[in-house]
C-alpha cells in the first residue's frame, strides 16, 4: 500500500509517521508514505497555492492548478511504475464529505495507491471534488484547520489492516467495528484492585470458557459512551 499525501504543511507528518506501528510498517516496507509539498507544483515565483473566493467572503481557497498538476504527475508516475494496472484512488478531505468508517478503511485497503489531498483555509476549489477526486471523506461532524489530521487517521486505520502489519496478538479481527455494530468487550490489566475499583472476578478465574462467555455478553452490552460527569469537577 502506497500513500501519497498532498499538503502545504509537509513537516506536520514527521513525528506521527516515525513512531510505533506505522514506523514499523514502513521499515518492513509493508507500506510506503510519500509527502508532496503542494508548493512544488505551483508555476509562479511566489509559489501561490491559494486565492480569494469568487463571490466574496472571508478567507482563502486552495487553487485547483497546483493540485491538478500534482495529481497528474503522481497518476502518470504510478501508471508507469508497473505494467499491470495498479489501483489508485484519489481522496479529498472535506468536512462535508462522506463520514469515514471502518468499512471504508477495509474498502480502501484494497487499493495499491491512495492519493490524499489535504485542504486548508476556507477549503478547496470545488472543481477538485468534482473533477479530480474519486471521493470526498470527512472524519466527523466538526471542522478542523486542515486535512492533515484526517490524512493521519486514514493512513493509520488502513495500515493496521495491511497483512503483516499487526502481529497475531494485536490482530484486528476481533476489534471494535470488525463486524457490523460490534464493539469490543472491556479490557483490564494489573492491578486487580486500584482505589477499591475491582477487575471483574471472572477475568481472574483462569476459566477461559467462562471468560469467553463473559466477553461475548459484555461486548453486546457496550454502547458508545460519553462520561456524563467529569471527575473532580461540577461539570455535568
Ligand atoms: N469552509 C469549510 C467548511 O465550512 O466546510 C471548512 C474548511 S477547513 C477549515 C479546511 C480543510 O480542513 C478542509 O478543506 C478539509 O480538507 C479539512 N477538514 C476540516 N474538517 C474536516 C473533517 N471533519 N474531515 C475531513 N477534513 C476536514
Amino acid at each position: 500500500m502506497n500513500f501519497h499525501i498532498i499538503t502545504i504543511f509537509p513537516k506536520i507528518f514527521d513525528s506521527y509517521f516515525s513512531e510505533s506501528i506505522v514506523k514499523r510498517a514502513r521499515e518492513k516496507k509493508l507500506i510506503d508514505i510519500k509527502i508532496h509539498n503542494l508548493r512544488d507544483y505551483t508555476a509562479d515565483k511566489h509559489k501561490t497555492v491559494d486565492d480569494t473566493p469568487y463571490g466574496g467572503g472571508a478567507g482563502m481557497v486552495l487553487k485547483i492548478e497546483p493540485i491538478w498538476r500534482c495529481v497528474q504527475f503522481l497518476s502518470s508516475k504510478l501508471k508507469a511504475q508497473s505494467s499491470k494496472v495498479r489501483k489508485t484512488r484519489v481522496i479529498l478531505f472535506s468536512a462535508k464529505g462522506k463520514r469515514y468508517t471502518q468499512a471504508d478503511a477495509k474498502r480502501l485497503a484494497k487499493y495499491d495507491n491512495l492519493i490524499l489531498i489535504c485542504g486548508r483555509y476556507e477549503g478547496v476549489d470545488e472543481r477538485v471534488a468534482k473533477y479530480l477526486a474519486d471521493e470526498e471523506i470527512s472524519i466527523g461532524e466538526y471542522v478542523l484547520t486542515g486535512g492533515e489530521i484526517p490524512a493521519m487517521a486514514i493512513v493509520d486505520s488502513i495500515t493496521r489492516l495491511v497483512p503483516g502489519v499487526l502481529g497475531n496478538v494485536e490482530s484486528p479481527k476481533d476489534e471494535s467495528f470488525s463486524k457490523k455494530g460490534y464493539l469490543e468487550y472491556p479490557q483490564y490489566t494489573k492491578p486487580a484492585e486500584f482505589q477499591k475499583w475491582k477487575v471483574p472476578e471472572i477475568l481472574l478465574s483462569g476459566n477461559h470458557k467462562e471468560i469467553d462467555i463473559w466477553r461475548k455478553k459484555n461486548s453486546k452490552l457496550i454502547k458508545p459512551r460519553v462520561k456524563s460527569k467529569i471527575q473532580g469537577s461540577n461539570a455535568k
